[in-house]
């Protein structure tokens, strides 16, 4: 049997980020320090900044207008965030959506002000934090931290370069350009580096934010700059923005919702439902061009040998070491999934009996080789598609049967529907 702790599976991408209930004085040195030394400076540079508050009127009655509009954005468009942040939990996303309006405030506002907004909104969500108890307070100073930061490097920037908003020319949309592009690397550089320090990922590549990610992140920009204009304009008109950026919003997390549904949560393979969906698509593709399939189905040995000698969390972890083998060995083409509890499922377009055997062999050495020899292993069963009738229950079937073949041939082994 194997020694407890040998499973070490990679962590799932984002998980090493800063989920939302990190504690920051479980971070290493380097990553606190860090922390606080950008909480200080920042802090003493608003200070600076706000204390140069003017009384200029239209500042202000613009900076209560978007103060007024976050909050009743926020509040109205609250459950929608919560399960965002519900989601996000674990995770740690990138971006929350007050970016829209603080970036039209960056673009609307005189320095002074826009940091005065950031605090406001910073203020209420707060406010809303503690009424859920979403977070700890130390999390609400850092992503505020950032964000002020990221605020007062793209005011200062937009005003020096000259934009505004009055006639819009090719300067101010320079302006607006770079300003949004120090707003979020401004904000992503300073995360990066905390993380960095306080973590210690193996590679930068899994701090970094997904495709999706910026693509949200430009989309919130792009409406920033609309929100903007339009109040700047025609300031009747605005509530209209914000109704984008509640169906932006509420599609994203439809979105996130069907991924985390596709997924299971121990491996990070498909779940069942979502495999037979993708292994039955392939399946009409193959037989429409009249192209083999076969199905591979694995059970692990005595696996609840495992779960009663080293408890359920070492059987959790490998089962996710298991999950990233077989992610790894298989073509992008195939499909991947857990069957139920200790048993898997590849789909494998285009291969017949004789390659799948193969590849089930080199699956099979592949697990019995990474935990040690007699540890834990599995048995296959290989079913290839035929080619008249043939529906993925029957191959899951066949290939069942050949599996309990397998295993009162000894387990650790492979055996083929067709050699009955
Ligand atoms: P066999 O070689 O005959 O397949 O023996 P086995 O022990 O693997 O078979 P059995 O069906 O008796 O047990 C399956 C075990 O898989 C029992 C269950 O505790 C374990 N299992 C199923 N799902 C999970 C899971 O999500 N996590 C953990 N840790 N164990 C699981
Ligand atoms: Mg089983
Ligand atoms: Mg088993």
């Amino acid at each position: 049997m194997i020694p407890a702790g040998q499973f070490t599976p990679r962590e799932p991408l984002r998980t090493l980020r800063f989920g939302t209930r990190w504690v920051i004085w479980t971070l290493r040195p380097a990553g606190i320090a860090f922390l606080l030394a950008v909480e200080a400076v920042t802090l003493l540079a608003s200070v600076v900044v706000v204390g140069h508050t003017s009384g200029d009127l239209a500042a202000w009655a613009r900076l209560g207008l978007l103060v007024v509009l976050s909050v009743i954005y926020a509040e109205v468009t609250d459950r929608v965030e919560r399960m965002w942040v519900w989601l996000h939990t674990e995770r740690g996303a990138w971006i929350g959506q007050s970016s829209i309006l603080l970036f039209a405030g960056v673009l609307l506002l005189p320095t002074w002000a826009a940091l005065v907004q950031c605090l406001l909104m910073y203020a209420h969500i707060g406010i809303r934090n503690k009424r859920y108890s979403t977070a700890p307070a130390h999390r609400w100073v850092w992503t505020g931290t950032t964000v002020l930061l990221a605020t007062l490097a793209s005011s200062y920037t937009f005003h020096a370069l000259g934009g505004g908003l009055e006639h819009v020319d090719v300067v101010d949309l320079l302006a607006m350009v770079v300003g949004a592009l120090i707003y979020s690397g401004v904000n992503l550089t300073v995360l990066l580096v905390g993380m960095y320090l306080a973590l210690r990922p193996p590679t930068v590549r899994e701090l970094l934010p997904a495709r999706s990610e910026v693509s949200y992140e430009s989309a919130k920009l792009l409406l920033a700059v609309v929100a903007a204009a339009l109040l700047e304009h025609t300031p009747l008109l605005a509530p209209v923005v914000l109704l984008f950026a509640a169906l932006l919003h509420r599609s994203t997390l439809v979105g996130e919702l069907r991924a985390m549904a596709s997924t299971d949560a121990k491996t990070g393979l498909l779940t069942y439902r979502a495999w037979s969906e993708q292994a039955n698509g392939s399946l009409t593709r193959c037989q429409d061009a009249g192209r083999p399939a076969a199905l591979v189905l694995l059970d692990l040995d005595h696996f609840k040998q495992l779960n009663d000698t080293y408890g359920h969390a070492e059987g959790d972890r490998a089962l996710a070491a298991i999950g990233a083998i077989l992610a790894e060995e298989v073509r992008a083409q195939d499909c991947v999934g857990r069957y139920g509890g200790e048993e898997f499922v590849i789909f494998l377009p285009g291969v017949g009996e004789e390659r799948a055997v193969e590849i089930a062999h080199r699956l099979r050495d592949r697990i019995a080789g990474t935990t040690g020899g007699a540890a834990v292993t599995g048995s296959f069963g290989v079913a290839a598609l035929a080619p008249e009738l043939g529906t993925l229950e029957q191959l899951i079937d066949d290939a069942d049967t050949a599996m309990y073949r397998a295993k009162d041939r000894g387990r650790n082994t492979v055996c083929a529907a067709s050699a009955a």
